[in-house]
């Protein structure tokens, strides 16, 4: 059976993402974009400084457009995050938290930014001594300790279920979780300790994180806490396929006006490639790396047709 390879993956359904799709998919590319547009950071804002929208209109509203608009363009959308990427070759092999796994030609990360803080006394005063926001950074710290995530979604439980392979033992606190069938599947199957329907009232600790306490009169002790909320960070996907992030502040993906990072074939636009945070902005440079990764992909298949 001959593998099907995507021309163009767009990881993130915000204002990049999809007019990266949109412009991608009218180049007779073929297009897949992963991601929740509900996540996207202009979800739940209003907007009034985007040219052509009238007034103050509902992000919600300007994204089902969006996302109706790129899949009428015949781009393919996934309501799911992506939890790994890799490269093989040419090629890039992208995991999705349902588990299915995709390969295309180019990657284009959209992924938005931030780190959510949990806004909690000792959240800031024991940052780095304990408190910790990636847990791919840091997981190796924590061999044979006891450690909490927090977070809903794809990040904390992703997270939760690598630190069992380091930590003794893995809490995991959530309101309640927000992933697909296969991700809750796993973690049911797993060795983490749920704990749902409770949040985190405070990280206690002197000089060091010593526990958790939450907001049903809980403690629990343990000497770290990884808070992971919304999806698998950024910045980790991007540098685990050697994406050079910018030099001075380490904060956003460096990318050139064609919005191609340093390695061939990956792309990146909007927030995750760096100031102002602006809607404006996101959908222009999702313009032109749609654009650019299809030109790319085409590029390719053409190579290999006269080979
Ligand atoms: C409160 C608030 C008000 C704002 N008001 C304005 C305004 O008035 N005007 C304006 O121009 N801008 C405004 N902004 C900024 C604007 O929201 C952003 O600049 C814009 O949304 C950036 O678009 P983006 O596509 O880069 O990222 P986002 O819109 O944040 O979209 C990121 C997408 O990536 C997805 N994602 C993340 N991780 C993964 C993963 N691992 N796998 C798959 N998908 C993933 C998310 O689910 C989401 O779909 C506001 C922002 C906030 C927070």
């Amino acid at each position: 059976m001959v593998e099907q390879i995507i021309d163009v993956v767009i990881i993130g359904a915000g204002p990049a993402g999809l007019q990266a799709a949109v412009h991608a998919a009218r180049k007779k590319a073929s297009v897949l974009v992963l991601g929740r547009v509900e996540n996207s950071s202009i979800y739940q804002a209003h907007v009034e400084n985007y040219l052509c929208v009238a007034g103050v209109t509902a992000g919600a509203e300007l994204l089902r457009t969006a996302l109706a608009q790129a899949t009428l363009v015949g781009a393919e959308v996934w309501p799911e995050d992506v939890l790994s990427l890799a490269q093989e070759g040419e090629k890039f092999i992208v995991k999705g938290e349902s588990g299915r796994q995709v390969t295309s030609r180019t990657l284009l990360i959209a992924t938005g930014t931030a780190r959510k803080k949990l806004k909690v006394p000792g959240e800031k005063e024991l940052l780095g001594r304990g408190v910790s926001y990636c847990v791919d950074c840091d997981a190796n710290f924590y061999r044979k300790a006891k450690v909490a995530v927090v977070g809903n979604e794809s990040a904390a439980v992703d997270g939760a279920l690598t630190l069992t392979k380091y930590a003794s033992e893995v809490h995991l606190v959530c309101k309640g979780l927000a992933v697909t069938r296969e991700l809750a599947e796993k973690l049911a199957a797993s060795s983490v300790v749920v704990h749902t329907g409770v949040w985190v009232k405070e990280i206690a600790g002197e000089k060091a994180v010593s526990g958790l306490v939450l907001d049903n009169g809980q403690t629990l002790a343990v000497d770290g806490v990884f808070i992971e909320l919304g999806a698998k960070g950024a910045m980790e996907l991007a540098t685990s396929v050697g994406v050079l992030l910018d030099t001075e502040t380490f904060s956003y993906i460096e990318t050139n006006k064609k919005q191609e990072t340093n390695i061939p074939g990956i792309y990146a636009a909007g927030d995750i490639a760096g100031p102002p945070w602006q809607m404006a902005k996101a959908v222009g440079e999702g313009c032109v790396a749609g654009w650019e990764a299809a030109n790319y992909a085409n590029r390719l298949k053409r190579a290999s047709e006269s080979a």
